[in-house]
Formats: structure tokens, sequence, C-alpha cells
């Protein structure tokens, strides 16, 4: 059935997707994703779509505001992806979806580019918003990755807020469950800036996949899988089938092509996301902010949620492959 589903997207959206904005240096920019898959307009009606438009420009609102006074862009990173997080529409947070048993496991990271510090949680189920936890990790922690119980220990001891596991039950999500559609399978969000020091973050945030089992972990809080940020290429965050996202290291080699290959951003997500993803079978994309401002958001579903806003420009909201 997952097969199934895979050879599916793959036959409907062969086309190259994605898009470059590359103009002169801007001071700051802003990226955010809030899932690939199976996105298709006659899925969708005009209320739903409306609520996405709306809660992805204020997710950029939110991040921009920050940037625009200077702010700091790990800041910015967390405060957007909070705004996705606390939204019911998408797979991260409250709108987590469900494990095979019933549970809500959700997976975050956080990467600064200027060090390449990072923390990342995976497989909690309490913390109201992981990325908060991923960014505790990085800052408060000697660790990168925690998980589980411990996670949540080390949340609760930092005094994040903690909620009961029943805040993540959402009907959508549970009806999804229960049929184990595929087609409801992908989600995520993630939000990579290049703030005005100059500095490059990405952060992700996600319940997962749905229907998914035994403790699995996605690519979300895995660096240089779906999360990566350095401050000599760019900042990536990726969405989609994660284990082909972990086997193929996706973000951390689009990375290694800008810097080995001296590809751009553009040039190297095209590489990794349109040619080995797409013959491997893997499902997803990226979206991606290099230090000069540049931003790519790149493909191979049908659809993307997605946006950018640069220093000085105005909100992009897109969600199906044939819009810029
Ligand atoms: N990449 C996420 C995972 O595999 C899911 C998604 O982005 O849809 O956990």
């Amino acid at each position: 059935m997952k097969s199934f589903f895979y050879v599916l997207i793959f036959s409907v959206s062969l086309v190259f997707t994605g898009c470059t904005h590359k103009d002169k240096p801007v001071s700051w920019a802003i990226v955010i994703h809030g899932g690939a898959g199976t996105i298709l307009r006659g899925n969708m009606t005009p209320e739903k779509e409306q609520q996405y438009r709306q809660k992805l420009n204020e997710a950029l609102d939110t991040g921009a505001a920050i940037l625009e006074k200077g702010g700091n862009g790990l800041d910015a990173v967390e405060a957007t992806i909070h705004v996705m997080e606390n939204s019911p529409l998408f797979n991260a947070g409250k709108g987590a979806v469900f494990t095979h048993d019933g549970h809500n496991e959700m997976d975050a990271a956080v990467m600064s580019g200027s060090d390449l510090n990072a923390g990342a949680v995976a497989g909690v189920g309490d913390i109201k918003n992981p990325i908060s936890a991923a960014r505790a990790v990085m800052e408060k922690s000697e660790h990168v990755l925690l998980s589980g119980k411990g996670a949540s220990e080390f949340a609760r001891l930092q005094g994040l807020e903690m909620v009961d596991s029943s805040y993540f039950f959402t009907e959508r999500r549970w009806k999804s469950l229960q049929r184990a559609i595929n087609a409801e399978k992908h989600g995520t969000v993630g939000c990579v800036v290049l703030d005005s020091h100059g500095n490059l973050y990405a952060g992700t945030s996600t319940g997962g996949m749905t229907n998914k089992k035994f403790g699995r972990i996605g690519d979300s809080p895995i660096i240089g899988a779906g999360t990566y940020a350095n401050n000599h290429t760019c900042a990536l965050s990726a969405t989609g089938h994660g284990e082909f996202f972990i086997r193929y290291t996706v973000t951390h080699d689009i990375s290694a092509l800008m810097e080995y290959r001296h590809l751009s951003l553009q040039k190297a997500a095209g590489e990794v996301v349109m040619k080995k993803l797409v013959n491997a079978g893997g499902a997803g994309g990226i979206i991606g902010v290099d230090k000069n401002g540049n931003v790519a958001m790149v493909f191979n579903t049908p659809g993307m949620y997605r946006g950018y806003r640069k220093a000085g420009g105005e909100n992009h909201i897109a969600i199906y492959k044939d819009e810029k």
C-alpha cells in the first residue's frame, strides 16, 4: 500500500517543481513550509485553502517582524514554527498525526549555521512546542538529540509548557489513522532564515508519519537529513518520506554540493530532490535560504505548503506545484 502511494505520487509529479529568487543580496530572508504531499486542488475546499494561506501568512509575518527589527534568527525560527505547531492544520504540535497505537510522537530539530550547533528531540508526546525543546537541547544541554521520556523530563526541567497527551487529539488525524489512508501521511513544518547579522538557522517540527510503528523516528530531528544549517552554504528544512531523507542525508548533501562543487542553492537542491530522490522513489521537498538570501523551495510531490519573504519585500505563499 505504502509503495503504491509513492508510485502514485511519482507518476503524477515527475515534472521539476521549484523556484529560485536570485536577486541582489538582502539583509534578511525567511522561508517556511507546512509539509509536502498529495496536495491537489481537487481535494481542497476553498475554505480549507483559505485557512492554510492565512496561517502561512501569519507564520511568515511572525518571523519577519523579528528579523525586521534586527532580531536573532533563531528567535524568528522558533516563533514562526510555534504558529504552525499551535495550529491543527499542520502535522506538528497540535495537529500531529497518530501512531499505529493511537499516540502522538513528535520530532523536532534546530540548527545554527554559525557554529554548527544543533539540538533535537524525538518521540515526545507531552511537550506543547517540540521546537522549543529542540532549542533547549541545543542551548542548555551538552547533547544533540534527546528522545522519549528523557526528552520530556529535560523539557520539564527547562520550564517548557507541558500538556496532557490528550491536547494533541484532533478528530481529523484520528479519522485519518482509522482510515489509515496514505494520502494523509505527510505533514511537518519548517522554517529557515538568514538574519540581518548574516547568520543562517533552520528548524523543523513534525508528528512524523501517520500509522508509524515501533518508536519510528523520521528525518526531521536528524541533523543532515531533515534539518541542516551552515553559514558557509545554506539553511535547509525538509518534508517528505523520512526514511529516504535519512538514507540520502538530503539536507547535508545539498549543503555539500554547494560547498564542494560550488553549485547554487537552487541547483544543489534540484540535484538531490529532483534527481537522486526521484530515482530512489523518495517523495518530498525542501525549503532553503543561502547566505545572500537566495531562496529555494523544491519538491517532487504535487504540492507543498510554502512561503517566503525578504527584507523590503512582501509575503509569497503557494501550495500547488503550478504556483510560482
Ligand atoms: N519527514 C517527516 C517524517 O518522515 C514527515 C513529513 O515531512 O511529512 O517523519
